[in-house]
C-alpha cells in the first residue's frame, strides 16, 4: 500500500463507503465548459506484469463505466514500458479478464511500446528546447544528490551540458553505447522543488533488455512519468483516471505536456480499492502463488478475476461491488464482508436451490417400503416463481448431515436426536428410533428412523409440528462429488501491514470434503451454473479440476450475512 503516506489520504471505516462520484461532477462541469468539445475519452492501462484483480475491477468499472455513461470512449493500453517483468501471457489474460467483466475496447487497443518512437522524438524535442539533459552521474549519485525531504537536492555537475553534447549522447544511448546506468536523461526542472518527483526527474534510463513486443529495436526506455503523460495525449484521452498515489505525479504529468506544447488531458486521482483480509498488489500476489501459498493465479481464494470467476463470482456481482463502494479520494478498507454480501444478494435471486450432503450419515427409514421410490416436488427458487419446481427421488436409505444429528443434545439443539421428530424438506416428519455404532470406535454409523406416511409434503394433518427441517439425498440417487469450502485466505484485517505476510494465512481457508452427496438433478450441472445447496451456501462447479462423472464444487459463499451483522453493529453504537 504505497499511498498511504500520501498527503490527503486518511481512514474510512469500512461502512462509510460511498462519498458521491466526484469525478462525473468534474466531466460535467467539463462537458458543460465544452472543455474537450464534449468528448469523454478514458482508458484503462494495465502494466502487463501480472493478472487483474479486484482492484483493477475497480478502475475498469469506473474508466469504461464512466465511458458508457457519457456515451464516450474507452480505450485499453497495455503500458508495456518495462521489459523486465512483462510478458505475453499476462496481456492475454487481462484481455479476457475485461471481456469476462463485460467491458469492450473495440479497435482501440494499444501499446505504449507503439509510441516508443514518437517518445523519443519528443525527448529530443525536450533536449532540444533546454529542458531535458543526459547526467552520468553513478545511480548512487543521483540518489545522494536529490536531497531529502527536508532539505533540497545537489544540482548535477552535468546539468549544463550543452544541446549538441546531449543531444550526441542520447542518440549513442540509444544507439546501445553505454552500459546501464552509465547515463540517463533527466528532464531540468528544479533540484530544489518541495515536490520531490519535480528534482530533474529521470526520463529515460538504459536497459539491454529484450521487450515482448519490440524485441531488440531498444536499450533505453522511457520511465512511467515520462511515458504515461504522452500515451494520453497521443490516444486524445479527456479524463486520465487513475489511483491516488500518482497525486504528486500531477505536477510532473502536467509540466511534461506544457513543456513540449502538446494536446494535454487531465489527470484526475482517486483512492485505491483495499479490502480486509486480502492482499493487493501483483508483486505480493505472485509471491503467493511462487510460494505455493495458493494453486495459482485462479486460486479461487484469491481476489484475483480468474480466482474471483473460477470461485463463482459473477461479473454482474463484481461490477455492483465497484459501483456501490463508490469513488472517493479518501484511503478506505472495504470489508471483505460487502464483497461477499454482493454475491449473495444476486445469487438469492438467480441461484437454483438443491439438496446436497456434504458429511453424509445414513438414515434408514425401517417402515418405508424396501423398493419404493417417490418422486417429491421441490421448488427451484423462492424468489423466483419463474423458476418452476423439480421432482427429487426418496428412498428408504437417504442421507442428512452428520451435524444435523446428536446423540445427547444440548439445550438449543433442535434437529434429529435419538425420539426426536424432525421434517425432511420436501418429503416427511421422520422419528429416530435408534443408533447404529462401529464397535471399536464408538462413532455413530447410520441412523435407524421411522416415517409417518400421513405427513407427506411436510405437514401433519393433526398439527403437531417439528422445530426443525432438514436437507437430506436419497442414497442410492445420490452422486457423489468433492466439495471445496473456502475461508479468507488471512487471518488479519491487513495483512499488507505485516512484515511477513506468510505468518498469518489462515490455515483453514481451503477445506476439501470427499464423498458428498448430490441429488441427482446436479449430474447435469454445467460449468457456468451456479447453485444454493440448501442450508449449505452457493456452490459453482469447478471448471479446472470437474471431470465427467467427478464433479468438483466450489463453495462461493456461505449463506450468513456477515455485512448485514457488521450494519447493524454500525447502527447501535
Ligand atoms: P499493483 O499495485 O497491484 O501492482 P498496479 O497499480 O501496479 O497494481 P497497473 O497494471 O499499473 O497495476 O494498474 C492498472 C490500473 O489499475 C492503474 O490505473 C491503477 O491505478 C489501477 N489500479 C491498480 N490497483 C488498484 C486498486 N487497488 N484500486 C483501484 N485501482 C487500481
Ligand atoms: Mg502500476
Amino acid at each position: 500500500m504505497d499511498n498511504k503516506d500520501t498527503a490527503d489520504t486518511e481512514k474510512e471505516t469500512s461502512a462509510e463507503t460511498t462519498t458521491g462520484n466526484f469525478i462525473e461532477a468534474i466531466i460535467e462541469e467539463d462537458l458543460l465548459t465544452g472543455k474537450y468539445q464534449g468528448r469523454v475519452h478514458t482508458r484503462f492501462p494495465p502494466e502487463p506484469n501480472g493478472y487483474l484483480h479486484i482492484g483493477h475491477a475497480k478502475s475498469i468499472v469506473l474508466n469504461f463505466g464512466t465511458a458508457q455513461k457519457y456515451n464516450g470512449l474507452c480505450n485499453l493500453r497495455f503500458d508495456d514500458t518495462n521489459p523486465v517483468k512483462e510478458d505475453v501471457e499476462y496481456v492475454e489474460a487481462i484481455k479476457d479478464d475485461i471481456h469476462w467483466l463485460g467491458y469492450d475496447w473495440e479497435d482501440r487497443l494499444y501499446f505504449a511500446s507503439d509510441y516508443f518512437d514518437q517518445m523519443y522524438s519528443y525527448a529530443v524535442q525536450l533536449v532540444k528546447s533546454g529542458r531535458a539533459y543526459v547526467d552520468s552521474q553513478t545511480p548512487d549519485e543521483i540518489r545522494k544528490n536529490r536531497g531529502t525531504v527536508t532539505e533540497p537536492g545537489n544540482e548535477s555537475p552535468f546539468r549544463n551540458r550543452s544541446v549538441s553534447e546531449n543531444l550526441d549522447l542520447l542518440t549513442r544511448m540509444k544507439a546501445g553505447e553505454f552500459q546501464e546506468g552509465e547515463h540517463v536523461l533527466r528532464a531540468k526542472i528544479d533540484m530544489s522543488a518541495a515536490n520531490m518527483l519535480m528534482r530533474d526527474p529521470l526520463l529515460y534510463r538504459i536497459k539491454h533488455a529484450r521487450h515482448h513486443r519490440t524485441a531488440d529495436k531498444w536499450c533505453i526506455y522511457p520511465m512511467y512519468d515520462f511515458a504515461h503523460c504522452l500515451e494520453d495525449s497521443i490516444e486524445g484521452i479527456t479524463h486520465s483516471l487513475c489511483s491516488i498515489e500518482f497525486e504528486n505525479n500531477r505536477p510532473l504529468y502536467d509540466w511534461i505536456l506544457d513543456a513540449l506544447e502538446i494536446y494535454h488531458p487531465q489527470q484526475i486521482e482517486f483512492a485505491r480499492l483495499e479490502i480486509s483480509h486480502t492482499l493487493m498488489s501483483k508483486r505480493k500476489l505472485l509471491e503467493l502463488v511462487k510460494l505455493g501459498i495458493v494453486s495459482g493465479w485462479d486460486d479461487p481464494r484469491m481476489l484475483t478475476l480468474c480466482g474471483l470467476r473460477r470461485r463463482g463470482y459473477t461479473p454482474s456481482a463484481i461490477r455492483n461491488f465497484c459501483n456501490r463502494i463508490g469513488m472517493s479520494k479518501r484511503y478506505s478498507m472495504v470489508d471483505y464482508a460487502l464483497l461477499e454480501h454482493t454475491i449473495r444478494e444476486e445469487l438469492n435471486q438467480t441461484a437454483s436451490r438443491v439438496m446436497a450432503v456434504l458429511e453424509p450419515l445414513p438414515v434408514i427409514i425401517d417402515n418405508y417400503p424396501d423398493n419404493l421410490v417417490e418422486e417429491m416436488d421441490a421448488v427451484n427458487n423462492p424468489e423466483d416463481a419463474s423458476a418452476g419446481t423439480r421432482k427429487v427421488p426418496f428412498s428408504k436409505v437417504i442421507y442428512i448431515e452428520k451435524e444435523d444429528f446428536q446423540e445427547d443434545p444440548p439445550g438449543k439443539f433442535y434437529r434429529l436426536a435419538p425420539g426426536r421428530e424432525i421434517r425432511l424438506r420436501y418429503a416427511y416428519f421422520i422419528k429416530c428410533l435408534h443408533v447404529e455404532k462401529d464397535c471399536s470406535s464408538g462413532t455413530i454409523t447410520a441412523l435407524h428412523c421411522s416415517y409417518d406416511p400421513q405427513t407427506r409434503g411436510g405437514s401433519a394433518p393433526d398439527g403437531r409440528k417439528v422445530k426443525a427441517t432438514l436437507h437430506w439425498v436419497s442414497a442410492q440417487h445420490a452422486i457423489e462429488a468433492e466439495v471445496r469450502l473456502y475461508d479468507k485466505l488471512f487471518t488479519v484485517a491487513e495483512p499488507a501491514g505485516v512484515d511477513d505476510f506468510t505468518s498469518c494465512i489462515n490455515s483453514e481457508s481451503l477445506r476439501v470434503l470427499q464423498e458428498c452427496k448430490l441429488e441427482p438433478s446436479l449430474a447435469e450441472a454445467e460449468s457456468g451454473q451456479r447453485f444454493q445447496f440448501e442450508r449449505k451456501g452457493y456452490f459453482c462447479l469447478d471448471n479446472r479440476d470437474s471431470q465427467t462423472g467427478k464433479p468438483v464444487f466450489n463453495r462461493i459463499v456461505t449463506l450468513k450475512d456477515e455485512w448485514v451483522r457488521i450494519q447493524q453493529k454500525m447502527k447501535d453504537e
